[in-house]
C-alpha cells in the first residue's frame, strides 16, 4: 500500500519538477563551489607571492647596503629561520653562500629551484611538492654583481582548503538542498491543487455524465485560476450546446411525426377506397406535399448545421445590396400585394457586401417573408441599407404583430415558433438559417421588436 503510494508519487508532475529543480540546484552549487575554490586558491597564491616579493625586495635592499655580510647578520646564529621564508644567496663561486630554510620546509627539493634570472625584474617559479597539495613560489633576483638572491614561500595547503570546502558543503549546502527539495514539494503540491481539481471534475463528468459539474473557482487571478475560469466557461458552453442539440433532436422528431402521420393517413384513405381514382390522386398529391415539407425541413436543417460548423462553402464576391434587395422584392412583391402591404426600398446604389449572393439572398428573403407573413393588411414593410463604418447594415422593418419580450431570445433557435404564429405556414427554421448564414459571413443578425407595434431585423455584414 505504502510502496504503491510512493510509486504513484514518484510518477507525479510535482515530483518530477522537484527532481529537475534539485538536480539543477546541486549542479549550480557544485559549479559555484569549484569556482569559489579555484578563486580562493588563486587569491591565496597571489598573497603568498606578494609576501615573498616584499621580503625579496627588503633583502635586496639589505644586500645592496651591506653586501653578503649584512645579509648574514640578518640570519645570524640560525640555520633554520623561524619565519616562513626560504632564502638562498648564490654567488658565482658558491651556490649556497647563504641558505636559510623555514621550519616547515618538508617536501621542498632545492635541486628543482632554478639558479637563473635576468638582471632587472625578479623572475618567479612555482615548485610543486610531492602529492601536489601545496607548492612553493620562489622569486629570484640577479643583483648587480651577478649574485642570485632567492626568496621562497610555501603556498596555502590545498588539501586543508578542500577539507574546509567539503565541511561547508556538508554542513550548509546539503541541508539547503534537502530543505529546498522538501519546500519545493510542498509548494508544487500546493500550487498544482487547481490542476487536481480540474482532473477530478473532468473525471467526474466522464464517469457520471453530469454536464452541470464545474471546477470550484479560486480567488486569485493567476494562470491556473484563468485556466479554471476558461474551462468552466467551456463546460457551460458545451452543456448549452449538448442541451440545444438534444432539444433540437426532440423537436425534429416531433416535427417529423406530424407530416409523416398525415402522409400515412392519406395513403390509408387511398387504400380504403380502391375504385376511387380521384381520392387516390388527391391522397398522392397530399403525400407529395407533405414529403416536400419534410425534405425542405431536412435540407434547411442541414444548411444551418453546415453554416454553423463552417463546412458550408461560401462563394464570396462583391454583391451590390440594391441588386440583392431587388431580387427579393421581385419574389415577395406579389405576396405583399395580395395582403395590400406596401414594400418600400431605400438602398443606396453604391453599397456592396462581400458575400455569397445566393445564400445571402435566401437569408434576406426569409426576413422579408416573415415581415409580410406576420404583418396585417395595409401596413408597410421597409427595406433599408446603410454603411456603418466598415460594415453594411441591411434592415427589414415591419409594423406587424411584433414579438413578446420573452420570445425574443428564443426566435433564433431551430424549430422554435411563436405561439401566435402557429396559424401561419412555417417550419420555425427561417431565423436560425438567417443567423447561421450571417454569422458564417462574419456578420451579426439582431432584432428590435415591440409586441403589437412591429419588428426591425438588422443584418450587419462586412462591406465589400
Ligand atoms: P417561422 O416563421 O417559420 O415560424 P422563423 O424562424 O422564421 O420561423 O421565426 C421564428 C419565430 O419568430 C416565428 O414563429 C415568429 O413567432 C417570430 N417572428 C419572426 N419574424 C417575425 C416578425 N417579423 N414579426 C413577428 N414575429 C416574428
Amino acid at each position: 500500500m505504502f510502496s504503491r503510494w510512493i510509486r504513484r508519487f514518484c510518477g507525479t508532475f510535482s515530483f518530477r519538477l522537484n527532481v529537475y529543480y534539485a538536480a539543477f540546484f546541486i549542479v549550480l552549487a557544485l559549479v559555484f563551489s569549484v569556482l569559489a575554490y579555484a578563486g580562493l586558491l588563486d587569491a591565496l597564491r597571489e598573497k603568498d607571492r606578494d609576501l615573498a616579493r616584499t621580503e625579496l625586495e627588503r633583502l635586496v635592499r639589505v644586500y645592496n647596503r651591506g653586501g653578503l655580510a649584512d645579509l648574514r647578520r640578518e640570519f645570524a646564529g640560525t640555520d633554520a629561520m623561524p619565519g616562513v621564508f626560504l632564502v638562498r644567496v648564490s654567488t658565482p663561486a658558491d651556490s649556497r653562500a647563504l641558505l636559510a630554510m623555514p621550519a616547515k620546509a618538508e617536501g621542498l627539493d632545492l635541486g628543482r629551484v632554478a639558479l637563473d634570472a635576468q638582471a632587472g625584474k625578479p623572475s618567479w617559479q612555482e615548485i610543486p611538492t610531492p602529492g601536489h597539495l601545496r607548492s612553493w613560489v620562489v622569486g629570484t633576483a640577479r643583483l648587480a654583481d651577478g649574485t642570485l638572491l632567492q626568496v621562497g614561500k610555501r603556498t596555502a595547503d590545498r588539501s586543508e582548503l578542500m577539507a574546509d570546502f567539503a565541511g561547508v558543503f556538508t554542513t550548509a549546502v546539503i541541508p539547503a538542498i534537502v530543505l529546498g527539495i522538501l519546500g519545493g514539494i510542498w509548494l508544487t503540491v500546493r500550487s498544482l491543487a487547481p490542476v487536481r481539481e480540474i482532473l477530478r471534475t473532468v473525471r467526474g463528468i466522464l464517469d457520471t455524465g453530469d454536464l452541470g459539474a464545474r471546477v470550484p473557482a479560486r480567488g486569485s487571478e493567476d494562470e491556473l485560476s484563468q485556466l479554471v475560469t476558461v474551462l468552466n466557461r467551456m463546460l457551460a458552453h458545451n452543456e448549452a450546446l449538448i442541451r440545444g442539440m438534444r432539444e433540437a433532436l426532440d423537436n425534429v422528431a416531433h416535427d417529423l411525426r406530424t407530416p409523416l402521420t398525415r402522409m400515412r393517413a392519406s395513403a390509408e384513405v387511398a387504400l380504403e377506397s380502391p375504385g376511387d381514382a380521384a381520392a387516390a390522386r388527391e391522397a398522392l398529391a397530399d403525400s407529395v406535399e407533405e414529403a416536400e415539407r419534410v425534405l425542405t425541413m431536412l435540407r434547411t436543417l442541414m444548411d444551418i448545421s453546415e453554416a454553423e460548423t463552417g463546412v458550408m462553402r461560401l462563394h464570396r464576391e462583391p454583391v451590390p445590396v440594391a441588386e440583392l434587395v431587388r431580387g427579393v422584392v421581385d419574389v415577395y412583391g406579389y405576396v405583399a400585394e395580395e395582403k395590400l402591404i406596401r414594400l418600400s426600398v431605400d438602398v443606396p446604389d453604391d453599397l456592396a457586401v462581400s458575400a455569397d449572393r445566393a445564400r445571402l439572398q435566401q437569408a434576406l428573403a426569409n426576413l422579408v417573408d416573415n415581415a409580410v407573413k406576420y404583418s396585417g393588411e395595409g401596413t408597410e414593410v421597409a427595406i433599408r441599407a446603410r454603411r456603418a463604418g466598415g460594415r453594411v447594415e441591411i434592415a427589414v422593418q415591419d409594423h406587424g404583430m411584433g414579438i413578446a419580450p420573452g420570445d425574443i431570445p428564443r426566435i433564433w433557435e431551430r424549430l422554435y415558433r411563436g405561439d401566435k404564429s402557429r396559424s401561419q405556414r412555417g417550419l420555425g427554421l427561417g431565423l436560425s438559417f438567417v443567423q447561421a448564414i450571417t454569422n458564417a459571413h462574419g456578420g451579426r443578425a439582431t432584432v428590435v421588436s415591440r409586441e403589437g407595434q412591429g419588428s426591425t431585423f438588422v443584418l450587419s455584414l462586412p462591406a465589400s
